[in-house]
C-alpha cells in the first residue's frame, strides 16, 4: 500500500508519497500562501500519484481533532493571516476522494517516531519542536494525546526571572509563557538575531534555562518514557547537552529514575528521523486510517 502524508507548516508544507523513510517515492516543498493555494498544490501533487490508499495530514494550530465536532478537520483560531477557520480535510477529501487523517504536526511528528525512531517500543513520550513557536504532542498509554482539545506545550508558564532576563516575552496571548520566552521568535526579538546567527554563550544558557524548566513540567505532569526534541533552534551545537544538565539540576534528584540523572543522554533526545518525523508520521496516520477502513 502507498499513502499521501502532508506535514502543514506555518510556513511551509511539505507532502510525501511512500510507506516508510526507506521508501518515500516522492517528495515536494512549497511554501504556505493561501488556503486555496496551498491546499490546491497538495491536492495536485497526490492526484497525479496512483494508488493511493490515504493521506495523513500533521497540521500546524490549534486544529479541531475532535471526531465528533462538525468542525473536524479544520484549522481554528490561528493568527496566521487567510487561515482561521480552514476546513483542510474537507477540503483534501473533494479533491482527492480518499480518506484523510488529521492530528497535530506535533502529533504526528511523535507517530513518526514511534513507528520508525527513537520511540520505537515506547508507550508514553512526548515529542517537542523549539522552532518558530513551540509545540508538544505525544503518545500516552499507546495513544496519541488528545482531550479537550490538543496539548499546547508551547503555552505553559514557567518562570521568569525579570532580573535576569527583562524581556516582556513574544506570544501575541500571554506574552512571556514557555513559546513567549524560549522559541525562536522570542530569540529573534529578544536579541535581535535569529537563532542561526545567536553565538552568545550567555543568551544560550538562558535558552537552555527556560527549555529545562519547560520540560521539568512535562515530566511532571505526563511522565514520559522520553522528550524527544525537534525544531530548528534545537540544531544550534551543544543546546541538547546544556538543557539536559539544567534539568537534572531542576529536577533535584526527586523522580527516582536513572533515566533522569545518569542515563539523560538517552532521555532528552534529538528526532531519529530528523525533520523527515513529521510527513514519515503524517504517513502513519494516513497507513492507520486506511486500516480502519
Ligand atoms: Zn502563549
Amino acid at each position: 500500500m502507498t499513502y499521501g502524508g502532508i506535514e502543514a507548516g506555518g510556513t511551509k508544507w511539505v507532502c510525501a508519497i511512500g510507506d516508510g523513510p526507506g521508501n518515500l517515492r516522492e517528495t515536494v516543498t512549497f511554501p504556505t500562501t493561501t488556503p486555496a493555494e496551498t491546499i490546491g498544490r497538495a491536492a495536485g501533487f497526490f492526484t497525479r500519484a496512483e494508488g493511493l490508499a490515504a493521506v495523513g495530514v500533521g497540521s500546524f494550530g490549534p486544529i479541531d481533532v475532535r471526531r465528533s465536532s462538525p468542525t473536524w478537520g479544520s484549522i481554528t483560531t490561528t493568527p496566521k493571516p487567510g487561515w482561521a477557520h480552514t476546513d483542510v480535510v474537507s477540503a483534501l477529501r473533494l479533491a482527492l476522494g480518499l480518506p484523510v487523517a488529521f492530528d497535530t504536526d506535533v502529533n504526528a511528528a511523535a507517530l513518526g517516531e514511534q513507528r520508525w525512531g527513537a520511540a520505537i517500543g515506547l508507550d508514553t513520550f512526548c515529542y517537542i519542536t523549539v522552532g518558530t513557536g513551540i509545540g508538544g504532542g505525544g503518545v500516552s498509554n499507546g495513544r496519541l494525546l488528545h482531550g479537550l482539545l490538543h496539548p499546547e506545550f508551547g503555552h505553559m508558564r514557567i518562570p521568569h526571572d525579570q532580573a535576569r532576563d527583562p524581556f516582556e516575552g513574544a506570544c501575541p496571548y500571554h506574552g512571556d509563557c514557555f513559546e513567549g520566552l524560549a522559541s525562536g521568535g522570542a530569540l529573534r526579538q529578544r536579541w535581535g538575531r535569529s537563532a542561526e546567527e545567536l553565538d552568545d554563550a550567555a543568551a544560550w544558557e538562558l535558552e537552555a534555562e527556560y527549555l529545562a524548566l519547560g520540560l521539568v513540567n512535562v515530566v511532571c505532569t505526563l511522565s514520559p518514557q522520553r522528550i524527544i526534541l525537534g525544531g530548528g533552534v534545537m540544531k544550534q551545537p551543544g543546546l541538547l547537552a546544556l538543557v539536559r544538565a539544567r534539568m537534572r539540576e531542576v529536577l533535584a534528584g526527586y523522580i527516582a529514575a536513572p533515566e533522569l540523572t545518569d542515563e539523560i543522554d538517552d532521555y532528552v533526545v534529538a528526532p531519529a528521523l530528523g525533520d523527515r518525523a513529521g510527513v514519515l508520521g503524517a504517513i502513519e496516520l494516513a497507513r492507520r486510517v486506511a486500516l480502519e477502513r
